[in-house]
C-alpha cells in the first residue's frame, strides 16, 4: 500500500451524511480520526440524494473553525466563519474523549452534538431559538438522528447526548435511590 493519507495533515474529504437535520457529532468525528490538530475536512448532508448542507471544518489546537453558508427564507446567502472550542479529556481506557463547547453567546455548554441552522449550537439553544412550532419536527429529527447513531452502535442510551452509563459513585447513587 502506498499509504494514501500517510502524513496527510490536511484532507478535505467530503463525507455525505444522510439525515434531515444538520448535525456534527464529536464522537463520530473523533472515531473517524478527523479531529487531528492542523487538519481539516468538509462535511456534507444529503436529503433524498440532494445536498442540503455543507461545512468546512478546520481543526486547530483546542478548537475547530466552522466555515459555511446559510440562507434563511428569501434572504441572501450569508457566510459564516467562527471557532468552536474543542475540549478533550483523557479516558480511563486510553485515548481522549472530546466535547464541543456550544458557541452560542452566553451558553458554552459542553456538548457532543452541534445542531446546524443559521448557527451550529447545542440543542437547548436551538429550542430557545425555535420554540413550540418547531419542537415537533425537531423531535422527529432527533429520533431520526438517534436511529442513525444506533445503527453505528455508538450509543449506550437512545438519546442521551452523553452516551455513557453512570459510573462509580453516580451508579452507586442510582442504586441507593432505587432501594
Ligand atoms: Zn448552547
Amino acid at each position: 500500500m502506498g499509504g494514501r493519507g500517510s502524513g496527510r495533515l490536511w484532507h478535505w474529504d467530503t463525507r455525505p451524511e444522510t439525515t434531515d437535520f444538520l448535525l456534527l457529532d464529536v464522537r463520530h468525528l473523533s472515531q473517524r480520526g478527523l479531529l487531528q490538530p492542523r487538519s481539516g475536512f468538509s462535511w456534507k448532508w444529503l436529503q433524498d440524494g440532494e445536498e442540503v448542507g455543507k461545512v468546512w471544518v478546520g481543526v486547530g489546537h483546542g478548537h475547530i473553525t466552522l466555515n459555511y453558508r446559510h440562507k434563511a427564507g428569501g434572504s441572501d446567502w450569508q457566510s459564516y466563519d467562527y471557532p468552536v472550542a474543542l475540549l478533550s479529556q483523557p479516558c480511563n481506557y486510553g485515548g481522549h474523549r472530546h466535547w464541543f463547547a456550544c458557541p452560542a453567546r452566553g451558553c458554552g455548554r459542553r456538548i457532543a452534538i452541534l445542531y446546524g441552522g443559521p448557527i451550529f449550537a447545542c440543542r437547548s439553544c436551538h429550542q430557545l431559538a425555535y420554540p413550540s412550532q418547531r419542537e415537533k419536527s425537531f423531535q422527529r429529527y432527533q429520533r431520526r438522528a438517534c436511529k442513525i447513531r444506533e445503527g453505528f452502535g455508538w450509543m449506550t442510551g437512545p438519546c442521551d447526548p452523553w452516551g455513557d452509563r453512570p459510573k462509580g459513585d453516580a451508579r452507586k447513587d442510582l442504586q441507593t435511590v432505587n432501594k
